[in-house]
């Protein structure tokens, strides 16, 4: 198929160079072009503005920072939504708001246009190994136009027949992640202070029901002190304030993200921003007077 790709950060390059292995015909754009050097160089086509890769794709992937990069992309002067051809979908699969998810399904349908919104569980890796969770929200007949295009990099993949429970569930997700985060980074720092071998509570852990697969990486990368980002400290706390935002609208409790998202803030304003979203439990071993990785 002919699929376009706008927003080649740590996600979107490794969901283009997916595209190009499986054989579609991919256009790519970015607002920094020298990001596409390595997938031009590969056979992917550079376009001079997203609407150029609304033009040449069937399916217009976005996957970009937050919703006022999603405005700029699809409604900026030379956006996606002005050159959509009528057959074309523009799925984005950016973590936004659910207020502009609602915005963007409603302003695509009143024009008669295709849109599913799209968002994702799983990193650069889960791309690159074709295990990447999606989420796909919106009309079946737009959903089953950008599957094709999404088997590229996923092998499971959930409808939804609204745009908005596609980011309903993305963000509770996200809140999971946080939360398991800070709970590790807890019970790690209270083994070590206790006088127990982080290393050796991780392996319990591990080998206990507790055990999930993010424990063993992020466990594991803690106690080697490496913070380099899958994924930036700065936009997980995006997430958890977009999960506030909505929870809003839904008077629903969240008592966990209050404390949590503290945390996050306090990690931007420590200097972590774009540093993995482990680096959170950094903000802990300085509270705690410790870092993990000289507790052996
Ligand atoms: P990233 O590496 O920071 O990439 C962000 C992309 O957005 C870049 O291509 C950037 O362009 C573009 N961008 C930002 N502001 C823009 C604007 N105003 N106009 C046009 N383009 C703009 O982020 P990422 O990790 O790939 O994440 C992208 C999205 O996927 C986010 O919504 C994130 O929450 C979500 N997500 C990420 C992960 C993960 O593991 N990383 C997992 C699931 C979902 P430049 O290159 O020019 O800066």
């Amino acid at each position: 198929m002919r699929a376009g790709v706008i927003g080649l950060g740590i996600m979107g390059g490794a969901i283009a160079e997916r595209l190009l292995g499986a054989g579609h015909t991919v256009t790519v754009y970015n607002r920094t072009r020298e990001k596409a050097e390595p997938l031009i160089e590969q056979g992917a086509h550079w376009a001079q503005s997203p609407a150029e890769v609304a033009h040449q794709s069937e399916v217009v992937i976005s996957i970009v920072t937050d919703p006022k990069a999603v405005e700029q992309v699809s409604f900026g002067e030379v956006g996606i939504f002005d050159a959509l051809p009528a057959d074309s979908v523009h799925c984005d699969m950016s973590t936004v708001s659910v207020e502009w998810t609602r915005h963007m399904a409603e302003t695509y349908r009143r024009a008669g246009k295709r849109f599913v919104q799209a968002p994702v569980l799983g990193g650069r890796k889960q791309i690159l190994e074709g295990t990447l969770l999606v989420f796909g929200g919106g009309a079946e007949e737009d959903v089953s136009r950008c599957e094709p295009v999404w088997r590229a990099f996923s092998d499971k993949m959930w409808r939804f027949s609204s745009a908005e429970q596609a980011t309903v569930t993305k963000l509770a997700c996200n809140m999971l992640i946080a939360h398991m985060m800070v709970g590790l980074g807890q019970s790690m720092l209270f083994a070590a202070k206790g006088g127990v071998s982080p290393a050796t509570l991780l392996d319990i852990l591990l080998k206990s029901n507790l055990s999930a697969p993010m424990y063993a990486t992020k466990g594991q990368a803690l106690l080697e002190r490496n913070f380099r980002a899958n994924f930036f400290v700065r936009h997980l706390l995006k997430d958890l304030t977009l999960a506030e935002e909505a929870a809003r609208e839904t008077s629903t409790i969240l008592p966990l993200n209050a404390l949590t998202r503290e945390l996050f803030v306090a990690a931007m304003q420590m200097g972590y921003a774009d540093e993995d979203y482990s680096a959170v439990v950094k903000v802990m071993e300085q509270l705690a007077g410790t870092e993990l990785s000289q507790n052996p």
